[in-house]
C-alpha cells in the first residue's frame, strides 16, 4: 500500500516534477500493492498511474462540477441508504476504499455522517418495511474493504429480509487489491444462499487485470456470483477504441461481462478526465462493429433526480 507520494515516485522510478504531482491533496493518495505492481516503472503516462496520482489539474475550479454530482444526498431517506431507483436501494456499507481514484464521484461524500453500524440498523429497518424493494446494492466507499466478518454480518442480515431476492455488491477491491478481497466466508455463504448474487467490479483498463484477479474472479463465479463490470470513460486513460476493445476481451477472459461505460460524473477536481459526448459516441461507433454485442458496454450517464441511468 502506498500513501506517500515521494515513495510512490521512487518505486516507479519517476520524479514528482516530471509527473506533475501535488502533495497534500484534499483527497489523499492511496494505491494498493497489487495495483502498484501493475503500473509500469518509468512510464509517466501509465494509464493506471494516471488514475491514482494527484496532479495540479485537480485544483482547477470548474463551475459545471460539484461536490455531489449524482444527487446522492437528494435521495437519502435514512443515513447509509440511497433510494433512487424503483425496486432497489443502495446501502453505503463502508466509508473506505482500497484505492483512491482521482475521478471518484464520492470523493466529497460525507461518509462520517452516513456509515456506522447504527446507521446500518436504521437502513435495514427501512428496507424491511418497504416491500417494493427486492434488491440491495452494497456500495461505499467499497463494501469489500470491510473486515470479512463485518461484511458477512451485514449480508446475513439482508438475507433475513424475506422480500429481498437479490444482493448486488459494487466493488473495485477484486480488481485493485485481489490479495485483500474477502474469500472464505463470502464464498461459503454464496454457495448456499437463497439470494441471486451479482458482483459488479470496476475496471477501466486491461492492464488492471492479472493472474491474481483471474483466480479470484473464478472463485466468485464458481460460487454463484454473476460477474459484471462498470468502467468510467477517462481522458488519456481508456479513450481509444483499441483500449476499450482490449478491455472487453480481457474482462471476458476472466468471466466478466462489460456492463456500463460511464460518462464521468462531474465531481469537483476531476474535470481534466472528461471525454465530451461527441467523442464518446464516436468511440462507441468504432467499437460496436468489432465486438460481439455481449462485449459492448452501454454508454450511460447518471443524472441527479432521474429514475434510471441515461443512455447516451
Ligand atoms: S473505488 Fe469507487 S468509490 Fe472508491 S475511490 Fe474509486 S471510484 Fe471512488
Amino acid at each position: 500500500m502506498s500513501k506517500n507520494l515521494a515513495k510512490l515516485c521512487k518505486t516507479l522510478q519517476l520524479s514528482e516534477i516530471e509527473v506533475g504531482a501535488i502533495k497534500d491533496a484534499s483527497f489523499p493518495l492511496k494505491v494498493p500493492q497489487d495495483f502498484l505492481e501493475q503500473i509500469k516503472p518509468g512510464e509517466a503516462n501509465d494509464p493506471l498511474l494516471k488514475q491514482v496520482l494527484p496532479i495540479k489539474a485537480e485544483l482547477e475550479i470548474n463551475d459545471a462540477y460539484s461536490k455531489d454530482p449524482v444527487g446522492d444526498l437528494l435521495k437519502n431517506p435514512s443515513p447509509a441508504l440511497i433510494h433512487k431507483y424503483h425496486g432497489r436501494v443502495l446501502l453505503i456499507a463502508s466509508p473506505k476504499c482500497d484505492i483512491h481514484c482521482r475521478y471518484c464521484f464520492r470523493r466529497h461524500f460525507p461518509y462520517q455522517e452516513q456509515t456506522n453500524q447504527r446507521h446500518w440498523q436504521q437502513a435495514l429497518k427501512a428496507i424491511s418495511e418497504d416491500k417494493t424493494i427486492h434488491e440491495v446494492i452494497l456500495s461505499g466507499g467499497d463494501p469489500m474493504s470491510l473486515n470479512e466478518n463485518t461484511l458477512m454480518d451485514l449480508i446475513e442480515s439482508i438475507e433475513k429480509i424475506e422480500h429481498i431476492t437479490t444482493l448486488r455488491i459494487h466493488s473495485r477491491t477484486p480488481i485493485v487489491a485481489p490479495s485483500k478481497a474477502p474469500q472464505n466466508a463470502l464464498l461459503a455463504w454464496a454457495k448456499k444462499s437463497r439470494l441471486n448474487k451479482v458482483l459488479v467490479v470496476h475496471c477501466n483498463h486491461a492492464n488492471e487485470l492479472s493472474e491474481k484477479t483471474a483466480g479470484l474472479l473464478k472463485c466468485y463465479r464458481e460460487s454463484g456470483f454473476q460477474l459484471l463490470n462498470q468502467s468510467v470513460l477517462l481522458k488519456g486513460i481508456n479513450d481509444s477504441s483499441e483500449t476499450l476493445i482490449e478491455l472487453s476481451h480481457a474482462l471476458f477472459k476472466q468471466d466478466v461481462l462489460p456492463y456500463y461505460l460511464h460518462q464521468l460524473d462531474k465531481v469537483q477536481g476531476a474535470s481534466h478526465f472528461e471525454v465530451i459526448d461527441k467523442d464518446a459516441l464516436k468511440l462507441m461507433n468504432a467499437i460496436r462493429p468489432k465486438l460481439p454485442g455481449y462485449l459492448v458496454p452501454k454508454l450511460v450517464r447518471e443524472e441527479a433526480g432521474k429514475p434510471n441511468k441515461s443512455p447516451i
